[in-house]
Parts: structure tokens; sequence; C-alpha cells
């Protein structure tokens, strides 16, 4: 795929991903937008996302985030990344379903292609990767190589899941070659938390409880928990890898309260599952080692129907 040919002629481009922006999805979306408007100078670029986390608010574009959508024109290229159009977030659907052209472009394995153009590369270990390989070079600067760092940390752990590829690492290479201070981006983005959440995450430790004799653990904040704590879902990134790292673990279950029997389940494996499979049945994706769904029920319930694929994925494996 070549982004400035299908963008050529275009006057009117959006930019934008999945509901409840993680790293990847912001650092994507605001390289291709940065990259979009040095390119295109005669063109309105917009991107559109809920509003992401303020650790985020470093990078280039964060500012000219539009969580609204009321601009109903139709748009000559939407590009959406990172997730399957039906993830967007609500109201940047309207818009898109007026595009004149959609182009998807994703790293999930879930992701069967959607939209005009796709361009889905599972082996990717983000889409802040798939950015960096399809962009003109000639244009990079520190902010973009700075948003695309952050995109690619967030989806490997700092260059440390197994999506991490030679690949991965050579780019990684070149992008602190543009000289942003990578060591505090890491710091200040992805390993440092507020008081508050080092709290929630000592809670979800504390409550977690074992299943299938010890190779799963799940821990759930519900609703009344999180207002106690003042916490939304924005302060809750991260805390299933805590879960997934406790020895003997084969499959760590992170679940909060989204609505009345409402749950935003969010999986991590090891080898022994694949939790994207798992996650597909109830309707979300993701991964093999990590994957999310909403599931709708009593927790218990909730976590019994997962438990019941979890086994079947394991067993798959023996
Ligand atoms: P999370 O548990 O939300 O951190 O998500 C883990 C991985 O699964 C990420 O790559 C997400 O983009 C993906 N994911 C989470 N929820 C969904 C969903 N409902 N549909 C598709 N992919 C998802
Ligand atoms: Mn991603």
């Amino acid at each position: 795929m070549n982004i400035l040919q299908e963008c050529q002629g275009a006057s009117r481009i959006a930019v934008t991903g999945h509901v409840r922006p993680d790293g990847d999805c912001v650092g994507s979306c605001l390289a291709l937008f940065q990259y979009l408007q040095k390119m295109m100078p005669q063109a309105r670029v917009q991107v559109y996302l809920e509003q992401p986390a303020d650790i985020f608010s470093g990078i280039r574009g964060y500012d000219q985030i539009d969580s609204a959508c009321e601009d109903t024109d139709p748009y000559d290229v939407f590009f959406v990344l990172d997730s399957v159009p039906e993830r967007m977030m609500e109201p940047a659907k309207k818009i898109y379903d007026r595009a004149k052209k959609t182009v998807n472009i994703d790293h999930h394995i879930s992701n069967e292609g959607a939209g005009d153009l796709s361009w889905v590369v599972p082996e990717a270990s983000s889409t802040a990767e798939l950015i960096y390989e399809l962009i003109d070079k000639s244009a990079m600067d520190a902010d973009i190589a700075m948003a695309i760092y952050i995109g690619i940390i967030h989806d490997t752990g700092v260059f440390q899941y197994s999506n991490t590829s030679p690949r991965t690492m050579e780019i990684g290479a070149q992008l602190i070659g543009y000289g942003f201070d990578f060591p505090r981006l890491i710091l200040e983005t992805f390993y440092q938390r507020t008081y508050v959440q080092s709290q929630v995450l000592g809670r979800v430790l504390l409550e977690s409880i074992r299943f299938m004799d010890g190779s799963c653990i799940v821990s759930c904040l519900d609703r009344k928990t999180m207002d106690f704590y003042n916490v939304n879902h924005k302060d809750l990134d991260g805390i299933v890898n805590h879960l997934r790292n406790i020895k003997g673990i084969h499959c760590a279950v992170f679940m909060y309260q989204t609505d009345v029997l409402e749950y935003k389940v969010s999986l991590r494996s090891d080898e022994w599952v694949d939790v994207s499979k798992v996650a597909a049945f109830f309707g979300g994706g993701g991964h093999m080692r990590a994957a999310g769904c909403t599931m709708r029920g009593t927790f218990h319930d909730c976590v019994n129907n997962l438990s019941l694929h979890i086994k079947e994925e394991m067993e798959k494996q023996e």
C-alpha cells in the first residue's frame, strides 16, 4: 500500500482508531496524522479518537484530537488504524459510512480485512510498526518518530513480548536516532503509575482468584470500587500484565465493570492458550497472547463462560 497514492487529490482526510485508545492506537493515529499534514498541506486532515490518557499529551497533534466528530461533511479518505471499523467510537461511525474511500491498517489477527482497502499484518508488533513501514522516510522527524516509538513500546511491553521481531528492534533503533528522550517516554508512558493507580493495582492483586487447578487467574474491579478510588478505564492499563506475570499462570483475566451486568475483559496468556480465539467467541478479538472483549452477565457467569473456552484452547495444546 502507498498511503500518499491513496490520498492523491484528496482534500479531506480523516484518521481514527478504536474505542478506549491505547498507546499503539494513539501513537499510530498521531504519527499518520502528522505525516499527512506534512505531506499534504493542501488537505484538511482530522484525527478522531476518544480522549486518550494524559500520559500521551506530549505527542504532537494530541491537542488537535477531535472526540466529538461534529464535522459531518464527507471525507475523501478515511483511515481506521489498529482496529476493525466496528470497534470505532460511535460518533466516528456515521462519518466513516459516508467516506468516499476507507482504508484499514491493523495488526490484529482477528481482523479479516475491512474497508475499500485493507492492510492487515498479524506478524507486525504493532500498528505503529506498520505506519513506520508505510511512510516515506524523507518526511520523518523527531515528533513522528516519537509517536511511532510510543505505539511500539506499548504493544511490545518495551520490546519484551513475543511479538517483538528483529525488524521491530531495527525500527526501534532507527527511531531513537531521531533524538527524542526515549528513557523518559518509557518511564512516563509505560511504567509510571500514580499513587491511586498503584493502590488499585494492589487491590486487584489482593482480590485475584486462581481457577482451573491454579493455571488461570482472574480479578475484577466493580464500578463501586472504581468510584471509591475515583479511577476510570485509562487508569487500568497494564494491570492485567501483573496477573500474567505470576508464576504458574497460563492465562490471566482482568475485568472491570462498564455498565450494569457488563464488563470489559482483558486476556493474557503464554504459549498454552490462544486468547484471540477465546475473545473472538465473545465478539472481541486481538492477538494470540493478548486479547479483549466485552461480556454481559454477572462476574460469575462471565468467568464460567470464559473458563469453558480457555479450557478448550488449553486442550488443543496438550
Ligand atoms: P486489552 O486487553 O484491552 O489491552 O486488549 C488486548 C489486545 O486485544 C489489544 O491488541 C486490543 O486492541 C485487542 N482487543 C481488545 N478488545 C478487543 C475487542 N473488543 N475487539 C478486538 N480486539 C480487541
Ligand atoms: Mn495495537
